[in-house]
């Protein structure tokens, strides 16, 4: 079939416009094909046909009905023409999957199969991007288990990593997928969605590096060579130049306004650099902004609502920098001058606004984009908002003794980080989502946030309890000669909540993740830490499983870390390892680890794999 003919004298006085997608960025939805694979003899061919489907419809279904982005969309899973058993029928396969632009593969098998001659042609069948996992039956009639181990055993010796899914027990071909089967399923799912979806998309650096931070040095080479994406540098002008022009959309701005005043706000003492209104709508235009520059706004674009606004419509600043992730300097040549981006990054960072309750932007502050792609992944992940936290102090028990009288022993035994951004913290974690949740106390927080994903009513409670729970209040001016509003709450205790860092070493990248929760602090201690740091700012306290907290600030990388709640350091482990990024720190247990089986063979040395086969995309 020959490829339709372009138009080019329709091409030719074509005249651009803004024409919004099915989403808010450009780029293939993740799709995941499933190639079922059997043994080629007549008769036994024959004998797997109907087995190896039941299989197939099995994983199908479990990936359809459980693997969705963060904007809500499906995953595209896509399956073979007809079984895979010989090298044409893989051919087939391979034809097809390139056409729906594949870029994961499950294997599924319940028989022996011709392990390595089906996948011969393509060196495993798409190309050294694809993430690639076989799932072998246990079971007694037919030997799944032997082409299981032969074709991961091949796979590895072409050095492209497999994922292996086997049951530990006997299957029962008639019962639903076994818990520990389809875990591991929906981890590798999960996982190759989120590197699937950043892939070709964009990271926004606004302005350049804040005050001295390595994480803010942005690094162009690393972004596309480990995670597959482009970066998109402007100068903070840019800001400035579209608040002067008048380059957002004022009616949304208004809308933005009142809904900002919804909140608790403290304007300071004293004399400000701006009036009160000012400064809100300062902040609300920035935020807008920075919005439209990341993923553009068909607005700007139309002449009609320019004229009646007051702007003059252009069609190239419209587009954004389709942009899946940001980062702005802010500190210091724009603080001092102009209110700072708290707003801009709380209010972006959480699961709603003056629109309602949307997918997480990820605005990484200071432009620390070494934590705004941790912030991404798991975003990704989970489709949960994220913090992004200064790693303030380390508070042991004793010291917390010797500064307020009270014993938090029993309360925080290993001691806690005072997790405290400078000003700008997603305002859901103000709330525990599992309060929200009929049941939620018995839930685990991503089943919590599922529920919430899935129900307006929830979505409206948890909205109105994160606005109740939040105060925005005027910057400390010492700091921020320009003023500002930052977000302040006190996260509630108790809640599973996951750290990670991304870190360079030189031309090298790697992943801490620490798996803990967050401690409510009697209010003596909590009120305490606050007034000796800085009260304006959100306070997440949080202790570390298996280790001390003064163990993690030992160990953890630099200034900033970023945070997700629940318990998310598995699906961190195993999407690093696609993307060949060793983990250098963390407290996930051994059984919950799923990497390639090419990891045993370098003795489980995460290093020492990921070195061999070097970043995803270099
Ligand atoms: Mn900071």
């Amino acid at each position: 079939m020959s490829a339709p003919r372009p138009d080019f004298r329709k091409l030719s006085t074509f005249v651009r416009t803004f024409t919004p997608g099915p989403r808010a960025l450009a780029g293939q939805v993740p799709t995941i094909a499933i190639t079922p694979v059997a043994d080629g003899r007549t008769g036994a061919y024959e004998g797997n046909v109907a087995g190896t489907w039941k299989m197939v419809e099995n994983v199908y279904r479990l990936l359809t009905e459980n693997v969705r982005l963060p904007d809500g969309t499906p995953v595209r899973v896509v399956v073979a023409p007809e079984i895979v058993y010989g090298a044409r029928t893989a051919a087939l396969a391979q034809q097809y999957y390139t056409e729906q632009g594949v870029s994961a593969n499950i294997w599924v098998s319940r028989s022996w199969a011709y392990s390595d001659e089906l996948m011969g042609a393509s060196l495993g069948i798409g190309s050294s991007e694809w993430q690639q996992c076989a799932y072998g039956l246990n079971g007694t009639d037919r030997p799944g288990a032997v082409w299981l181990k032969a074709f991961t055993a091949a796979m590895d010796e072409k050095k492209r990593p497999i994922f292996c899914v086997y049951s530990p027990d006997l299957e029962n071909e008639n019962d639903p997928l076994t818990p520990h089967v389809a875990g591991r399923l929906l981890s590798f799912a999960r996982c190759a969605a989120a590197v699937a979806e950043m892939r070709g998309k964009n990271y926004l650096s606004v302005g350049g590096v804040s005050m001295g931070i390595i994480g803010s040095d942005v690094r162009r080479n690393q972004m596309q060579q480990y995670l597959g994406m482009g970066t998109v540098s402007v100068d903070m002008c840019a800001v400035k130049g579209r608040m002067d022009a008048g380059l957002y959309d004022h009616e949304e701005l208004e809308k933005a306004v009142a809904f900002m005043k919804t909140f608790k706000l403290d304007f300071g003492k004293g004399k400000r650099p701006q009036s009160p209104d000012a400064l809100l709508r300062d902040c609300c235009k920035m935020t807008l902004i920075v919005r439209d520059l990341m993923i553009g706004n068909p607005r700007l674009a139309d002449p009609a609502v320019g004229k009646k606004q007051g702007f003059k419509a252009d069609v190239e600043y419209a587009q954004g920098a389709n942009a899946i992730a940001a980062g702005t300097q802010g500190q210091r040549q724009w603080t001092d001058l102009f209110p700072n981006f708290d707003v801009t990054e709380s209010v972006l960072c959480s699961s709603f606004d003056w629109n309602g309750f949307r997918a997480p932007f990820t605005v990484a502050t200071e432009n620390d984009a070494k934590n705004g792609i941790g912030m991404l992944v798991a975003t990704l992940l989970t489709g949960m908002p994220q913090l992004f936290a200064d790693i303030r102090t380390n508070w042991t028990p004793a010291s917390i003794k010797t500064a307020t009288g009270v014993d938090v022993s029993k309360i925080a035994p290993r001691g806690i980080i005072d997790k405290r951004n400078s000003g700008a913290g997603a305002l859901d974690y103000a709330v525990d989502p599992r309060q929200l949740v009929k049941g939620g106390k018995t839930m685990s927080v991503q089943a919590a946030w599922d529920a919430i994903r899935a129900d307006q009513k929830l979505q409206a409670k948890l909205m109105a309890e994160a606005v109740k729970n939040t105060t925005y209040m005027a910057a400390v001016l010492e700091y921020f000669r320009g003023d500002g509003l930052s977000s302040h709450y006190r996260t509630p205790g108790g809640i599973p909540m996951t750290a990670y860092r991304y870190n360079a070493i030189g031309d090298l990248l790697t992943c801490s993740v620490v798996e803990g929760e967050t401690v409510e602090l009697p209010a003596k201690v909590a009120d305490h830490i606050s007034q000796v740091t800085d009260k304006t700012w959100p306070e997440t306290y949080w202790t570390p499983y298996g280790m001390t907290s003064f163990e993690y600030m030992s160990k953890i990388g630099p200034n900033h870390d970023a945070n997700s709640f629940g318990l998310i350091g598995a699906d961190l482990i195993t999407l690093n390892a696609m993307l060949r990024i060793p983990v250098d720190l963390h407290n996930v247990a051994a059984d919950k680890i799923f990497r390639p089986t090419m990891w045993d063979r370098f003795g489980g040395d995460d290093f020492r794999a990921c070195a061999a086969l070097g970043p995803l995309y270099a």
